[in-house]
């Protein structure tokens, strides 16, 4: 996809190609952040340049530590915090951590499509859980997946690439499954709670994961909600109720090093943490997707609850996705075919894009859709 949509912007010109493919935030930092950063490199801590702690400033990891005591009442300790090199960066350490070669990490489709290499990277094998049709956890499969190898279940919300928010009830019945499962099984199956989305939400409440299950571990960066995707910052923080925290700390700390990564980004580390509350500016994005749902919607296309994230996951109106995504791109619309997230027939289109670029597309995504009339009908 990326390369065709790049030959198609070296013949057409870039702006005749409207690109819905990447999650890259398209928003700057809060000006607090920019501000903070100015600040501290025009003022800067004594060795604020040199290695520190494998997980981290210990006063950084102490601030996520108070910030996730206060969202959850539970007594979240800076020691059981790594920063690390993004989200991405958090769920290898966490990976690299906890897996044996064989052992089963259970992810829900669709899922975010990373997810497949970082559980390859550690020898780990990757068990699809399908969600149900509203795209929700489905605790009762999720309960049947588990084996003797589970080690983890993966979870995303808001997720990418549904858009879907995991309500209170869903999330209530989903670890109330995975409890019952983990009580069999002997030993404890970690909930891996990957959030870089939690403060972009439209009016969804995201409740907090390591309420409802005791051994869960959140991930999560300023990738997104920060904008500083390019920046590598994010952190894993152990729940003060799960099973053998100090001894995953300390081994993802370990591992935090001898991948390589060594410590996260310095001067972002301070940067962040000041910044535990603040976002970008989501209404921007609310604006795009009510413009580019609207309009989709209009067109007949189905389109599950879009509550949080930036990205919208339509069904195609016919089974074969790639080739609906082939269409698609004949109008010059590059989107995403579900299949890469292991959800056929469906297809993802990210709105972190400027809103003009969605308003030039319309048309297209208009021509496109005339050519199905099973749309019109619905
Ligand atoms: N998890 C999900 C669900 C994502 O969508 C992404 C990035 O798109 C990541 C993790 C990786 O984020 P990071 O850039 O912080 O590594």
């Amino acid at each position: 996809m990326f390369e065709e949509g790049n030959r198609l912007k070296e013949e057409f010109g870039a702006d005749a190609v409207f690109d819905f493919t990447l999650g890259n935030p398209d928003l700057d930092p809060p000006e607090q952040l920019l501000a903070r950063l100015r600040e501290l490199t025009q003022q800067a801590p004594d060795g604020l340049h040199r290695y520190m702690q494998n997980a981290g400033w210990p006063h950084v990891r102490e601030s996520v530590a108070s910030h996730l005591e206060r969202r959850t009442d539970l007594p979240f300790a800076g020691n059981h915090v790594v920063m690390t090199v993004g989200a991405g960066g958090a769920l290898n350490t966490l990976l690299k951590a906890i897996l044996n070669p064989g052992d089963e990490v259970i992810v829900l489709s669709p899922y975010f499509v990373e997810y497949q290499f970082y559980i390859d990277n550690h020898r780990g094998v990757m068990v699809q859980v399908p969600c149900d049709d509203t795209f929700a956890p489905d605790p009762v499969a999720l309960r049947s997946a588990v084996t003797p190898r589970t080690r983890a279940v993966l979870i995303n919300s808001p997720n990418n690439p549904s858009g879907r928010v995991y309500s209170h009830e869903e999330l209530e019945r989903t670890c109330t499954a995975l409890s019952a499962a983990a009580n069999e099984h002997g030993s404890p199956i970690y909930l891996i709670t990957d959030e870089p989305y939690r403060k972009i939400t439209y009016g969804a409440e995201c409740p907090e994961i390591p309420q409802y299950y005791k051994d869960t571990v959140v991930v999560t960066s300023s990738s997104k909600d920060l904008g500083l995707a390019g920046e590598r910052i994010g952190y894993l923080a152990i729940s003060p109720e799960a099973a053998d925290a100090d001894e995953l700390a300390a081994a993802c700390t370990f591992c935090n090093r001898t991948l390589g990564f060594v410590n996260a980004p310095s001067l972002f580390q301070l940067a962040v943490a000041d910044c535990l509350d603040v976002s970008v500016d989501v209404d921007r994005y609310r604006t795009r997707r009510d413009l580019l749902h609207e309009h989709l919607v209009g067109l007949g296309f189905e389109i599950p609850a879009p509550e949080g994230a930036f990205y919208l996951f339509p069904k195609c109106p016919i089974d074969d996705d790639t080739k609906f995504v082939r269409e698609l791109m004949e109008e010059r619309v590059l989107v995403v075919p579900g299949s890469g997230f292991g959800t056929p027939g469906y297809f993802r289109v990210s709105y972190a894009v400027p809103s003009d670029v969605i308003e030039r597309s319309l048309p297209a995504w208009s021509r496109v859709a005339a050519r199905y009339p099973q749309l019109a009908a619905t």
